[in-house]
């Protein structure tokens, strides 16, 4: 059992002992080879989902010991979730390698970023501005010195990796609480900006903002939110992310809304998905109940708001990327192909395999980015088959995934957050 130091809900915590039985349901058949990326890069066992929930099972029994080597092992993954989703046996690979990831880090510490980053900075909102200006000064020196410390395997093929801008303000100070509906009020949301939002794509948040108040919601901005967990639930630090989940949980429950809104597809499938298992208890999932993606809610609740296209407007060519904790972690598959379809000015292109993973997921391309790259080639590669202008996407780590991926094989190729293509085309901004 996890300890916490505030959770007073009944957890409902994941331990690798506890997913015993979804490993026990493997039966070893390999219908998650063929949709692993890593697996398909390298060809070895340990890098498909079977290989991975063999070695938590080695692990588990006592057979293999918590190693740095055996975390690599488990860290070279993308949470993708391929595996699960084509899991006849219902293993869940994902959720199984996430838990063996806390397991091993048990056993060999967390290291700077869970002691410090996951500990002590992502959950507390006062520190935000801080970490976004060392990270604005980190990106600077990053992009003009030939050389940085630590920094040599972000420039693969002579190509230093695309890093987006970070901002020391954040987009919520701009706005009021409420930015309240323009016209008739058809309901009350509060936007769950997540941190990417907030201090790096801030135009996609404004755009969302704009878009909801324009389609007729009161918007509200929670200034206690904070750090949605992913980064620490990922790496397997459940402490933290459990952390960060309550805090939120209380920031948010004390509003009265019809609906919290994410426009970032992991803060999204960890707050709708996670937090029920992290937290456990009715508060929990009814926080759960409300969240909603963007794209969803524009669909369900507001598609009548957004104007249909004459057919006379010049055309842009767009395409869509999936991402993956939004079509596989929220099941948000259909609604953002719809709503594209039906923008005025917008001819939609559908790209072979939208659904497969751009190689980015956070951390990974962080730890692996030659790895990283090479598995993006594909969607590179799609992309550019596709004849799309523009790509968009609801994820800012497959955005700067993407922006690196383009800046390197079709440079006239756009990234867009889905919010931010239409702000263009309905409000020409
Ligand atoms: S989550 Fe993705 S990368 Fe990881 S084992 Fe499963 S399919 Fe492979
Ligand atoms: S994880 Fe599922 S798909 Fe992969 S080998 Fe085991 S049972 Fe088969």
């Amino acid at each position: 059992m996890y300890h916490r130091r505030h959770v007073k809900l009944s957890p409902m915590p994941k331990e690798l002992k506890e997913l015993e039985p979804l490993i026990n349901k493997c039966v070893l058949c390999g219908g998650c080879h063929p949709d692993c990326p890593t697996y398909t890069l390298s060809r070895y066992e340990h890098d498909a989902a079977r290989g991975k929930v063999l070695l938590a099972q080695a692990l588990l029994k006592g057979e293999l010991p918590p190693s740095p080597e055996l975390a690599q092992k488990f860290d070279h993954c993308l949470t993708c979730m391929a595996c699960t989703q084509a899991c006849p046996a219902g293993a869940d690979p994902a959720k199984v390698i996430v838990a063996a990831r806390n397991e091993v880090r048990k056993g060999i510490g967390g290291g700077f970023i869970r002691n410090f980053i996951f500990a002590k900075i992502l959950p507390n909102r006062l520190a935000m501005p801080f970490l976004a200006a060392a990270m604005k000064i980190g990106s600077r020196l990053f992009s003009i010195l030939p050389w940085l410390p630590g920094m040599g395997k972000f420039t693969v093929g002579g190509d230093k990796k695309i890093l987006p801008e970070f901002f020391t303000t954040s987009l919520k100070s701009e706005y009021p609480q409420v930015v309240p509906a323009a016209g008739k009020r058809l309901m009350r949301v509060a936007y769950f900006t997540g941190c990417m939002a907030d201090w790096v794509f801030q135009k996609s948040g404004r755009g969302v903002i704009g878009i909801l108040s324009s389609a007729g919601a009161d918007v509200l901005l929670v200034k206690d939110e904070v750090c949605c967990g992913a980064p620490a639930y990922f790496s397997g630090d459940m402490v933290n992310a459990g952390l960060m989940a309550e805090k939120n949980l209380k920031a948010f429950m004390a509003m009265e809304v019809d609906y919290i809104v994410t426009s970032c597809a992991t803060c999204g499938s960890v707050l709708k998905e996670i937090y029920p298992e992290l937290l456990g208890g009715a508060d929990a999932q009814k926080f759960s109940a409300k969240i909603i993606d963007f794209q969803k809610l524009l669909v369900d609740r507001l598609m009548p708001k957004i104007p249909a296209p004459t057919g006379a407007e010049p055309k842009i060519k767009v395409t869509y990327h999936d991402p993956c904790h939004l079509s596989r972690g929220m099941k948000v598959v259909a609604e953002p192909h719809r709503l594209l379809q039906k923008l005025p000015g917008v001819e939609y292109v559908e790209m072979a395999d939208a659904n497969a993973c751009c190689g980015g997921a956070g951390t990974f391309s962080a730890s692996f980015y030659a790895d990283s790259l090479e598995i993006g080639k594909r969607k590179a590669q799609n992309i550019m088959a596709s004849g799309a202008q523009i790509v968009v996407t609801e994820c800012p780590s497959c955005q700067m995934q993407l922006m690196d991926l383009m800046a390197r094989y079709a440079p006239g190729v756009k990234v867009l957050h889905t919010a931010e293509l239409l702000a263009k085309v309905l409000t020409g901004r």
